[in-house]
């Protein structure tokens, strides 16, 4: 019978994207055993990360300044915006470097199912930024996923009005397939044979 302390943390991890009961359970037991290591470093990248991070005004990245370091870039195309689901596809893109635009944080897809109305999403601001002016580009980098898709059609639909080329990752993409998930080169692959959409 395990203690208090020990099921409310296994409770807590459970919670988290891609951690059943069973395995929050194995982490705790790790990090009970690894206390002065690995648990003292847990809290310590979990405080800062409470502590420091916060979400972009612009975009929606998470960084710790606000603006985001990449919308703060003099650098960066200012011309381009590439549309994504969440934080950890913005992360993937960026990885993969060919991307030089700035990005805009939808914040999660539309979904019948789940309920996610387009009021939901981030979308709002997206055409804020494009009616404000200078954007000429925005690459749709939508999940290969039903609700992927019927999101990047409903907001080439919005973004009909401007004077913009609207583009899409090519599928190359495995259908059902996750940005977050595939490999770099994959990932290059798919923006650098982006086409518009129509
Ligand atoms: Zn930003």
């Amino acid at each position: 019978m395990a203690s208090q302390e020990i099921e409310t943390l296994a409770s807590a991890l459970a919670r988290l994207p891609g951690l059943g009961p069973r395995s929050a359970r194995r982490v705790v037991l790790w990090l009970v055993k690894r206390r002065e290591t690995a648990l003292l470093q847990l809290l310590a990248a979990l405080e800062q990360v409470r502590d420091r991070l916060v979400e972009c005004r612009i975009c929606g990245n998470v960084d710790t300044q606000n603006p985001c370091g990449i919308c703060a870039d003099p650098r960066r195309d200012q011309t381009s915006v590439c549309v994504v689901e969440d934080v950890a596809d913005l992360w993937a893109l960026d990885r993969a470097k060919l991307y030089t635009g700035r990005y805009h944080v939808l914040g999660g897809k539309l979904s019948a199912m789940d309920g996610v109305r387009p009021e939901d999403l981030n979308i709002g601001s997206l055409l804020e930024r494009v009616a404000s002016g200078g954007i000429d580009e925005v690459v749709l980098a939508m999940n290969a996923t039903l609700e992927g898709q019927t999101t990047a059609h409903y907001l080439a639909e919005r973004l009909e009005e401007y004077p913009l080329r609207i583009t899409q990752l090519a599928h190359g993409l495995p259908v059902g397939g996750e940005l977050d998930y595939l490999d770099e080169g994959t990932l290059a692959q798919a923006l650098r044979a982006r086409r518009p959409v129509g």
